[in-house]
C-alpha cells in the first residue's frame, strides 16, 4: 500500500526552500494518483495525521501552501511534557529543544511567584527547525508532500474527492489552521471565538532566569490571557495575547508590553526582533460538525485547543492521530465511518470552557494581586500548568467507540 519513495515536491515557481535539495526533492508530474488520505496543512495536526496514516499503511499525500514549512510561523511552539514523551515530536533532534522546568508567574504589579512540579517540564523549540524536520519525517515515511501548494477546492469523483494535479482520495483532512480554507469550502462553521497573540523573537539573547517560563497576568496588556517570555534554543521569545472581541477587535500592544517587562527579561533597549509571529488561537472548544462526506477537520481548524491555556500543539497532534486511526480502522477493518467516530473521540473541554467564560467576565487585577501568595491561587495555578493531562491514544480512543 505504501508508496515506495519518499517525496517532497515544490513547484518550480516557489522560492528556494531549505528542503529544495537534490536529496529530498522530487517533482511529481501532474498526476492522478490514488490516495486513502490527502491532508491539507503540514503543521502539527496535519503532520500527526499524515504520519499516523502512513504508519498504518495508508497511501497519504499532504498539501502545504508554504514552500518552506519553517517560514511565516504563528506559534511560540512550546511543547508540554506529555507531547514530548508520548508523541513523535519527542524524536526530533535535540537541537530543536530547550528544557524549561518551572514557571514564574507575575502579578500586574510585577511581583512574582515560582511554580514547579517534580519531574515536570516544558520544551521551548526552534520551531522553524522542528517544522522542517516534521516534513522530512513525512517524506521518510512515504508521504507525498506537496509544498507551495495551497488547497483551493476538491471535486466529487464517484466515492472519492479529486484535487486537480494531485490525485483522488477517499478522505480529505483539513488541518489548515484557525481560518480553514477546507472548512470554508465545505461550508462548515469553523471556530468563532479566538485569542489573538503576537510574539517577538530575539536571536542570541539570554534571560536572567532561563530555566523559567515567565508568565505575566494583567488586563492592561493581556485581557483574557497572558504575556509570556522564554529562553529558546536560539534566543529569547516574548509575546502577549488577548481575548479577541467579535466587535471592534483589538491588536495586542506588544511594544507597550515589552517596554513594561524588558528590565525583568534583560532585553536591551536597542534589541531588534529577528522575527515576529502572530495569529489567532481558537478558544471556544471544538466546532461541530467536524466534517462530512469524507472530509474531516483537525486541530485548530476544528477548534481543538485548550480554551484556557491556549495550548494547541499537543491537542492538535492527538486529534490528527485520532483522525488517522479512525480512517485506518474504517478502511481496513470496516469500523464505523470516521465522520461518526471522530466527533465522539474529540475532547469537548467542558470544564475549561466554563473557566474561559469566567475569565472573560470576572478577570480582576486587584483580586489577583491580593491573592498572589495565597494557597488557593497557588493550587489553581499548579493545576493549570502541571496537572496530568489525560493520555488519548488515537487508536484506542476510536476503537472504544463501537
Ligand atoms: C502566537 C501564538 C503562540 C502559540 N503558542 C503556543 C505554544 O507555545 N504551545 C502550544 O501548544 N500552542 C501554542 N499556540 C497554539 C498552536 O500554535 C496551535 O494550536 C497549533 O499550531 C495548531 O496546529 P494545526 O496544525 O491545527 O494548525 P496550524 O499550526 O495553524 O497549521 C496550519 C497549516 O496549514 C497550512 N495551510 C493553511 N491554509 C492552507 C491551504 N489553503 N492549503 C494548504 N495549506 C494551508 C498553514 O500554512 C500551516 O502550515 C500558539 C498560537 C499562537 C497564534
Amino acid at each position: 500500500m505504501m508508496p515506495t519513495r519518499p517525496a517532497v515536491s515544490v513547484p518550480k515557481s516557489a522560492s528556494a526552500s531549505p528542503l529544495d535539495s537534490a536529496s529530498t526533492v522530487s517533482r511529481f508530474p501532474a498526476s492522478t494518483a490514488d490516495y486513502d488520505v490527502i491532508v491539507v496543512g503540514a503543521s502539527f495536526a496535519g503532520a500527526a495525521c499524515a504520519l499516523a496514516a502512513a504508519r498504518a499503511g495508508l497511501r497519504v499525500a499532504v498539501l502545504e501552501r508554504k514552500s518552506d514549512p519553517g517560514a511565516k510561523l504563528h506559534t511560540t511552539g512550546i511543547v508540554v511534557k506529555e507531547a514530548a514523551e508520548r508523541t513523535w515530536l519527542g524524536r526530533a533532534p535535540a537541537h530543536c529543544f530547550r528544557r524549561v522546568e518551572h514557571v514564574r508567574l507575575y502579578s500586574p504589579a510585577l511581583r512574582s511567584l515560582r511554580l514547579d512540579a517534580p519531574g515536570y517540564y516544558f520544551l521551548t523549540t526552534d520551531t522553524p527547525a522542528l517544522m522542517r524536520w516534521l516534513v522530512d519525517e513525512l517524506a521518510r515515511h512515504g508521504v507525498a508532500v506537496h509544498l507551495g501548494t495551497p488547497f483551493v477546492q476538491a471535486m466529487r469523483d464517484g466515492d472519492r474527492w479529486r484535487i486537480p494535479g494531485i490525485g483522488r482520495t477517499r478522505y480529505l483532512v483539513g488541518a489548515d489552521g484557525a481560518r480553514s480554507r477546507v472548512a470554508a469550502w465545505l461550508g462548515l462553521p469553523g471556530p468563532r471565538d479566538f485569542l489573538y497573540g503576537i510574539e517577538y523573537e530575539f536571536d542570541g539573547l539570554m534571560l536572567p532566569e532561563p530555566g523559567a517560563l515567565h508568565c505575566f497576568v494583567g488586563k492592561r496588556f493581556a485581557p483574557g490571557y497572558l504575556g509570556w517570555a522564554a529562553q529558546t534554543p536560539t534566543g529569547v521569545q516574548m509575546g502577549v495575547a488577548l481575548r479577541r472581541r467579535r466587535r471592534g477587535p483589538r491588536t495586542p500592544d506588544i511594544d507597550g508590553f515589552l517596554a513594561r517587562v524588558r528590565h525583568l527579561l534583560g532585553v536591551p533597549d536597542d534589541a531588534v526582533p529577528a522575527s515576529t509571529r502572530a495569529g489567532l488561537i481558537p478558544c471556544g472548544g471544538p466546532v461541530l460538525p467536524l466534517g462530512r462526506d469524507g472530509v474531516l477537520l483537525a486541530g485548530d481548524a476544528a477548534g481543538v485547543v485548550s480554551p484556557v491555556t491556549a495550548g494547541g500543539i499537543h491537542s492538535a497532534w492527538e486529534h490528527g492521530e485520532t483522525i488517522a486511526a479512525a480512517i485506518a480502522a474504517h478502511l481496513r477493518d470496516g469500523r464505523p465511518a470516521p465522520e461518526r467516530a471522530v466527533p465522539r473521540a474529540t475532547p469537548r473541554f467542558r470544564a475549561k470552557r466554563a473557566l474561559r467564560w469566567l475569565f472573560d467576565r470576572c478577570q480582576s487585577d486587584r483580586l489577583f494581586e491580593w491573592m498572589l501568595y495565597s494557597p488557593p491561587l497557588r493550587w489553581a495555578a499548579q493545576r493549570l500548568y502541571f496537572h496530568r493531562r489525560r493520555q488519548r491514544q488515537g487508536g484506542a480512543a476510536v476503537g472504544a467507540l463501537d
